[in-house]
């Protein structure tokens, strides 16, 4: 019999999303796929280059189980240019992706009894991971028209003494909101006063869109930095979602509990991975504002497109790449003798009928909406935007 612990828990919907999508197109069925979120661009050579390097030096044995002091520093310097932040190596952790540090994060900070607040729309996988330590998770709605904003004012309401974290993701996956500078700093207040970690996502840092720069909450007071873990990695800004490599920076204490959970489960995140991070952190960095420039395209077209849809609304997300569009007035109507009345129900209907690919918004909290990620060819965003445009037509 299984653990009540494995028994509960489903699969990451993005990644089993994915995976169907995968599953479809290898069937010889043309699928447009806006499922998980990864950049569809190839790695850059010199990161390749770097890789194949390690494997020719045979750097290919076991590493410290928290990663090599040439990909801490790397991290130290990234965090020094892009946030001003300083760390020391025992303040940053090297794990197997971004998930992998937030996993082993949670397990390190969290236990039975605790309250963890998650602003939603959230990542698909804050709740169950926070689950997984025996924590609570406890959801905070945001609103499309607050510009999906999280206020001091909301998260008090929430906090009592159970309360030790909130997970703040930005820019944010599923919706591209950024929280604004004011918004940051009463937030960093409320976990100074009421003395409870802040976990800050930082994984799209680098993607952002017209004016929008990213400004880490830890950087805005060394109280907040005190309370903040960053959790970040190289996948999305330099295409290296295979790759998995994260790191997480913060208090040695906690760091230092996230690598003894490492060495005792995973070990080392793979060496020759390292050593292509090292070469991404360190290399030249021109290959974000090409795949930036290729972004912002597609989020305009996709953005309008989507709006041009009878009922269907769109916020504008300033970062990541995702949209989050709003089918609310869609749900309710009828395909082919089915009332499709959930975000899920819809997303199978375009799956199955219309070889459309996306995320039920239900799965990040938001009954209603769909996620699709641009981070694919516009040759497959024009073909699935015609798709979703036809299906929503044939409703009744
Ligand atoms: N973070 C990406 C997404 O939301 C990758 C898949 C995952 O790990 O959930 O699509």
């Amino acid at each position: 019999m299984l653990s009540k612990r494995a028994s509960l828990l489903k699969p990451s919907p993005t990644l089993a999303i994915s995976a169907k999508e995968k599953e479809l197109k290898a069937k010889g069925i043309d699928i447009a796929g806006f499922g998980a979120g990864e950049p569809d661009f190839d790695t850059p050579d010199h990161i390749k280059q770097a890789a194949i390097k390690a494997i020719n030096d045979n750097f290919t044995r076991y590493t410290p189980a928290a990663g090599i002091d040439p990909l801490k520093d790397a991290v130290i310097e990234k965090f020094k240019r892009d946030n001003g932040l300083t760390y020391k190596r025992d303040e940053i952790i090297i794990s197997c992706g971004g998930k992998h540090s937030l996993y082993n994060l949670f397990q390190a900070i969290f236990q039975e009894g605790d309250e963890v607040i998650i602003p939603a729309p959230y990542w698909v996988s804050y709740p169950p991971m926070v689950e997984l330590a025996g924590a609570k998770p406890v959801i905070v709605e945001t609103q499309e028209d607050e510009d999906y904003q999280i206020t001091a004012q909301m998260v008090k309401k929430y906090i009592n003494k159970n309360t030790k974290g909130i997970v703040l993701n930005y820019p944010s996956n599923p919706v591209g909101s950024i929280f604004y500078r004011e918004n940051l700093e009463q937030i960093g207040k409320l976990a100074v006063e009421n003395n409870f970690y802040i976990i800050s996502d930082e994984i799209y840092e680098k993607l952002t869109y017209d004016d929008y720069t990213h400004v880490s909450i830890a950087s805005l007071d060394p109280a907040f930095k005190e309370k903040t873990i960053i959790c970040h990695g190289v996948a999305k800004t330099y295409a290296m979602t295979g790759w998995r490599i994260g790191f997480a920076a913060g208090q040695s204490s906690i760091i230092k509990a996230m690598g003894n959970i490492q060495s005792q489960s995973t070990s080392n995140p793979a060496s020759i991975s390292q050593m292509a991070a090292v070469a991404a952190l360190n290399g030249p960095q021109d290959s974000i504002a090409l795949m930036l420039e290729a972004f912002k395209k597609r989020r305009d077209y996709l953005v309008r497109e989507l709006k041009s849809i009878p009922g269907v609304t769109c916020y504008n997300p300033k970062g990541a790449f995702y949209v989050f569009p709003n089918f609310n007035n869609v749900l309710g109507k009828t395909y082919k003798g089915r009332v499709v009345d959930t975000s899920t129900a819809l997303t199978e209907i375009l799956l199955e009928d219309f070889h459309t690919a996306v995320v039920p918004g239900v799965e990040f909290g938001k009954e209603g909406y769909l996620r699709l990620s641009f981070a694919t060819s516009m040759e497959v965003i024009e073909k699935g935007v015609e798709r979703i445009k036809k299906a929503v037509a044939s409703f009744e």
